[in-house]
């Protein structure tokens, strides 16, 4: 009889243990950590370290600029089921407020900028820190401690996987140090319609010029490019990324008046697609930097 007493008590026990395993389950089967990323670096970023125990959505994809983005309304329902959003900060994403607003979304928005000292343009930030991989270092330990605040069993596997990326990182600088050694001082110049390289600028000694009186929004006239001419000239400047001058003609023209090479594709604010030059991070600055020594070497 007495063992028919202690029955209850094993089966309260038979249960209480596989419920108490369940939860356990249940937190590794919630299914990956929703996150929304502004664009498609910062999503990068995102995905190495999250890993796939985290789910990225990027709002503003690949070869998408995200100075101009206009929010669609699927954007809204990203932001709605997302416990996270991370975005570049430094004004980038002038946009971002209100869509969060009307989502009505209780994600947290982490900056991965933060505790990067902003370059200025004018009296504005300049968001493009990205650029020097010293910076970039930080967006990922940003990213890293908010996934696992956002996710704190799975801290532990986003602290292993952003030690591994940082490493790929600091190879990533050295590789960049190097390269950019190799190149004469006297020719670390270049005249660029691109407005986003003076973190890179800042911390590789590349100086970026602007063409004088170019707009970086419209195609070059005849006259803009006699001035552009004459200030290669007289700064001697050995390379031109002048990528708002679409027509052949007036490149050729300013390679054969000044002996300047004219660059390829310097990716500055969007990575590429799969089958592009940049589908990474690491990707952009390895093919940037390779499109910088090519036009600048000796
Ligand atoms: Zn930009």
């Amino acid at each position: 009889m007495r063992r028919l007493q202690l029955l209850p008590i094993c089966l309260a026990l038979v249960t209480a243990a596989p419920a108490w395993a369940q939860d356990r389950l249940q937190n590794r089967s919630q299914g990956p950590l929703n996150v929304v990323a502004s664009f498609s670096i910062v999503g990068d970023f995102a995905r190495n370290v999250g890993g796939e125990r985290v789910s990225v959505t990027t709002l503003v994809g690949p070869d998408g600029d995200v100075h101009v983005y206009a929010p669609a309304p699927a954007d809204a329902k990203k932001i709605a089921d997302a416990k996270l959003v991370i975005i570049n900060g430094f004004g980038l994403e002038g946009w971002l407020s209100r869509l969060v607003q009307s989502a009505g979304s209780k994600a947290v928005i982490v900056a991965a900028t933060d505790g990067i000292a902003p370059l200025k343009i004018g009296s504005d930030a300049d968001p493009h820190a990205w650029q020097s991989v010293v910076n970039a270092r930080i967006y990922v330990a940003n990213i890293r401690d908010a996934l696992g605040a956002a996710a704190p069993a799975d801290a532990e596997f986003f602290r292993a996987n952003a030690e591994r990326y940082l490493a790929k990182l600091d190879v990533l600088d050295r590789e960049v140090r190097e390269a950019i050694a190799r190149i004469p001082q006297a020719r670390r110049k270049v005249i660029s319609t691109h407005d986003a390289f003076g973190y890179f600028a800042a911390a590789y000694g590349i100086e970026f010029i602007a063409p004088l009186g170019v707009s970086t929004e419209s195609e070059a006239s005849a006259r803009d490019i006699a001035g552009i001419i004459t200030q290669i000239r007289t700064l001697r400047i050995p390379a031109v990324f002048l990528e708002n001058i679409s027509d052949p003609r007036l490149m050729r023209r300013i390679s054969a008046e000044t002996g300047a090479r004219i660059g390829g594709t310097l990716y500055s604010d969007s990575l590429t697609g799969e089958k592009g030059d940049a589908p990474t991070y690491i990707d952009m600055v390895r093919h940037n930097i390779k499109a910088l020594t090519s036009a600048l070497a000796n």
